[in-house]
C-alpha cells in the first residue's frame, strides 16, 4: 500500500559546507535520529544508493563542468561558483553519491516500490556548467531523466522557499515533464527567476509553473495556492511519477527565507500529493530533501513527511509539529490570490 524505501549513504554527511555556511549535512542526521527513536526503520526499508555512475552525471552537466568539479574535489579549495558554494576535499564523491540516491530512488519506484525517499537529494540550483546555491550537480533534473526512462511521465513539486531555477533551466524544454515550483519571490532575493510568466519554451512551452509568493505568505495563503494551482496542474497533466522536492526552508523559522509554513502546513502539501498521487496517478512518490536553514525545523518537516507517506500513525511525530497553522496578514492574502488567479488564466486550469 505505502511500501516506502529510505535511501540513504553515510557518505551524505561529507557534502557539508565547512566554517559558518548555513548549509549543514546536520539536517539529514537530525532526521534520521528522529525516525530512528519512532521506529520508523521497522516500517521503511533502509536501502544503500546504486554505486557511483559518473557518466549519469552528463545526462544534464556539461563533461568540462563534471572534471572541473572533480578536479577542485581533488584540490580542496576554492569556488564552485561566484561566491555561495565552495569546494572541499571530497565534494565530487559526496555530491555524486547524493545523485545516486535519487536516481536510485526512481530505481526502487520502478522496481515496485511505492515511495521513496533521499533527502540527500533536491539539490535544484545546479546548472549545466555551474554550481549555484549550494547545489553542485542536479541530482533532481537528473532522476527525472531517469524516470522518463523507467516510469513516463513526471511531475515535479519544489516546495523549498527557492526557485528551484537549475531544476527548471535544464528541463525547459522537456515535453515529458511538468516543474511546478513554489517559493518566495521578491526584490533581490535568491535566486531572481521564478515569475509566473516563465512558462516552459518549445516543446516544453506550458510545463513550467511558477508560483512567485510574497514574503510572509503563511499555511492558508499557501494552500489557497497549491490546492488552486498546483492540484489542477497536476490533474491536467495526469503524471506517471510525482518528484517531490521538499525544501525545508519555507518554513517559518527560516533564517535565510521569509515565508511562514509550519510543520502542519507542509504536511497538509505533502497529504495533497500523496492523495492525488494514488487517486488520481500510480501513488509512485520520490520524496527529495533541498533547503532549510533552520536545521530542527528542517529535521522535523522531513520526519513528519515520511511518516505520511509511509503510513506511519500520525501520532509517532505529533510531538515534533509546531502547534497550529499559521495565517496570512489580509495584504499577504489578496496579493496571492491575484497571483493565483493570472496562473489559472495563463496555464489554463479552469
Ligand atoms: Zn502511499
Ligand atoms: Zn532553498
Amino acid at each position: 500500500m505505502h511500501r516506502t524505501a529510505f535511501v540513504w549513504d553515510d557518505l551524505y554527511l561529507n557534502y557539508s559546507f565547512p566554517g559558518d555556511h548555513p548549509f549543514k549535512s546536520l539536517r539529514e542526521s537530525m532526521a534520521r535520529k528522529y525516525m530512528e527513536e519512532r521506529g520508523f526503520f521497522h516500517v521503511v526499508e533502509v536501502v544503500r544508493p546504486d554505486p557511483p555512475e559518473e557518466d549519469i552525471l552528463t545526462e544534464v552537466h556539461s563533461p568540462e563542468y563534471v572534471d572541473f568539479v572533480r578536479a577542485m574535489s581533488e584540490l580542496g579549495e576554492g569556488l564552485l561558483d561566484y561566491g555561495d558554494t565552495p569546494a572541499f576535499k571530497g565534494v565530487y564523491e559526496s555530491a555524486l553519491m547524493r545523485v545516486m540516491g535519487s536516481v536510485t530512488g526512481i530505481r526502487l519506484l520502478a522496481r515496485g516500490y511505492d515511495h521513496s525517499v533521499n533527502l540527500g537529494g533536491g539539490l535544484h540550483h545546479a546548472q549545466r556548467s555551474a554550481a549555484s546555491g549550494f547545489c553542485v550537480f542536479n541530482d533532481v533534473a537528473i532522476a527525472v531523466k531517469q524516470a522518463e526512462k523507467l516510469l513516463g511521465r513526471v511531475a515535479v513539486v519544489d516546495i523549498d522557499g527557492h526557485h528551484g531555477d537549475g531544476t527548471q533551466a535544464l528541463l525547459y524544454e522537456d515535453p515529458k515533464s511538468l516543474k511546478v515550483s513554489l517559493h518566495m519571490y521578491h526584490r533581490g532575493f535568491f535566486p531572481g527567476t521564478g515569475n509566473i510568466d516563465e512558462i516552459g519554451e518549445g516543446e516544453g512551452r506550458g510545463l513550467t509553473v511558477n508560483v512567485p509568493l510574497p514574503p510572509g505568505t503563511g499555511d492558508d495563503a499557501y494552500l489557497y495556492a497549491f490546492d488552486n494551482v498546483v492540484i489542477p496542474a497536476l490533474e491536467k497533466f495526469k503524471p506517471d511519477i510525482i518528484v517531490i522536492q521538499e525544501g525545508g526552508d519555507s518554513h517559518m523559522s527560516d533564517p535565510l527565507v521569509g515565508l511562514k509554513l509550519s510543520t502542519r502546513g507542509y504536511l497538509e502539501v505533502i497529504k495533497r500529493i500523496h492523495s492525488f498521487s494514488h487517486n488520481k496517478s500510480t501513488g509512485k512518490i520520490l520524496m527529495l530533501g533541498g533547503g532549510g536553514y533552520d536545521y530542527d525545523a528542517t529535521a522535523r518537516v522531513w520526519t513528519i513527511s515520511t511518516a505520511e507517506l509511509s503510513g506511519i500513525d500520525p501520532m509517532e511525530v505529533e510531538s515534533l509539529h509546531d502547534c497550529c497553522l499559521t495565517s496570512s496578514s489580509a495584504f499577504v492574502m489578496e496579493r496571492v490570490r491575484e497571483v493565483v488567479k493570472k496562473l489559472r488564466d495563463i496555464h489554463g486550469l479552469g
